[in-house]
């Protein structure tokens, strides 16, 4: 056992792990990240990173990292097609695994400290928590756990997530000449509803691949990888690819995301737009949060506090984000034939991604507009 005792260990090393490691490393708190794999690692993905995101970032992403400006989304339902753009950039397509190996990078040259081991089991004690991992037990006042969410750690503060709140994914890197990239999509996202139970599918132009892929609710997906192959076949690629399948969490943020001396960040909380899948924002925001709470608060208010300023940052848009979702899943047609078959509808929708508007901006400008739009759609 390490005699030592850290003010924060961090489990697992993602967009929140690595964020969180790095605030509060800044602040000059004494900081262990246990991370259980080697980076750079392969994380399943569509890489948009989000103008929001990008926003969060206090240093800019290198050509290595950025693959695309997406100005403009195709978005396909049943038989219609339709197509928006915007004279600036939505969101930028990014090189994943190098993006998190860039943001663990930062946080270890910002001073925390990083161990690859597996985080097993924690408990609370007196005024401080014990970490154990596969190699040995560490102290800390404070633990985040980062461990996305396909991890059990978590579940000790937010319960069992069902497989109503819960996404299966499947994702495939296709390899493809950029020019025949630029031809097919340019600087366009390619989204396709209707493929897949509860969710969508995507065609992301990278560059040198397409990230193509599929998510749907996981109590509705029943057969994804029958999804998968058959969204690859109906888009002109190959079956013969290799796949890759994650879950993603699409319950919204209504679950506990602290408990004493442990907070929950990204994933591990839940903090995913059920509607969109985007969650790196919210992993690279609650992470900051979480540094900035561990070193502001005192103990015994730290998991109220980190509560209410994830709360105050985003639960507003996470929620929006679930009624959408719900919506889609309750009335598909109508909702569909509204959102991606309008085209003033969907110019307005695609500024939530470039954070020009937010979830409830969107909402009010749509209100009014509803019954000629309902109209429309008969
Ligand atoms: C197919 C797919 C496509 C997506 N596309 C997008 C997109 O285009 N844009 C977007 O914004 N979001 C997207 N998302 C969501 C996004 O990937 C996640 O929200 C984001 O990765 C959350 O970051 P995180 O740090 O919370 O978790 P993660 O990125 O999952 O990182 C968790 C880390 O913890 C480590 N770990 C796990 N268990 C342990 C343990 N016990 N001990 C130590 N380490 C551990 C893991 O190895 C991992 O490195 C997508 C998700 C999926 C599944």
């Amino acid at each position: 056992m390490s005699s030592e005792m850290y003010d924060l260990i961090i489990a697992g090393a993602g967009p929140a792990g690595a964020t969180a490691a790095r605030a509060a490393a800044l602040q000059g708190l004494d900081t262990l990240i246990l991370e259980k794999q080697t980076f750079p690692r392969y994380k399943p993905c569509g890489g948009a990173l989000s103008s929001k995101a990008t926003a969060m970032l206090d240093f800019s992403l290198p050509g290595s990292i950025c693959e695309r400006a997406i100005t403009g989304a195709r978005v396909h339902f049943k038989d219609r097609v339709l197509e928006k753009h915007k004279g600036y950039k939505l969101t930028t397509l990014i090189d994943r695994s190098r993006f998190d190996d860039l943001l663990l990078q930062k946080a270890e040259v910002a001073g925390a400290e990083k161990e690859t081991q597996k985080v097993m089991d924690y408990s609370e004690k007196d005024g401080f928590v014990s970490v154990k991992t596969d190699k040995g037990t560490y102290q800390s006042r404070f633990l985040v756990i980062a461990t996305g969410c396909q991890d059990g750690l978590r579940s000790r503060i937010r319960g069992r997530d069902g497989r109503d709140c819960m996404g299966i994914c499947l994702v495939s890197d296709v390899k493809e000449d950029d020019e025949k990239i630029r031809a097919r999509l340019a600087d366009t996202l390619d989204i396709h509803f209707g493929v897949a139970e509860g969710g969508y599918g995507w065609i992301f132009p990278h560059r040198g691949y397409y990230s193509v892929g599929i998510g749907g609710i996981s109590s509705r997906l029943h057969h994804p990888r029958r999804a998968m192959l058959q969204f690859l076949r109906k888009n002109g690629f190959s079956e013969r690819q290799e796949l890759h399948g994650h879950q993603i969490p699409q319950g919204g943020n209504n679950r506990r995301s602290a408990l004493g001396r442990v907070l929950l960040a990204g994933d591990a909380a839940g903090f995913v737009d059920a509607f969109t899948g985007e969650g790196i924002y919210y992993a690279l925001a609650s992470g900051r949060i979480a540094a900035q709470v561990i070193g502001d608060a005192s103990a015994q208010e730290a998991d109220q506090v980190y509560e209410r300023r994830c709360e105050k940052e985003f639960g507003a848009e996470l929620r929006y984000a679930l009624f959408f979702s719900k919506m889609m899943h309750r009335y598909p047609e109508t909702f569909l034939r509204i959102l991606a078959c309008q085209e003033d509808v969907l110019d307005r929708y695609i500024e939530i991604a470039a954070a020009r508007i937010s979830y409830r901006d969107f909402m009010r400008w749509l209100i009014p507009r509803l019954p000629i739009n309902l109209l429309r759609t008969l």
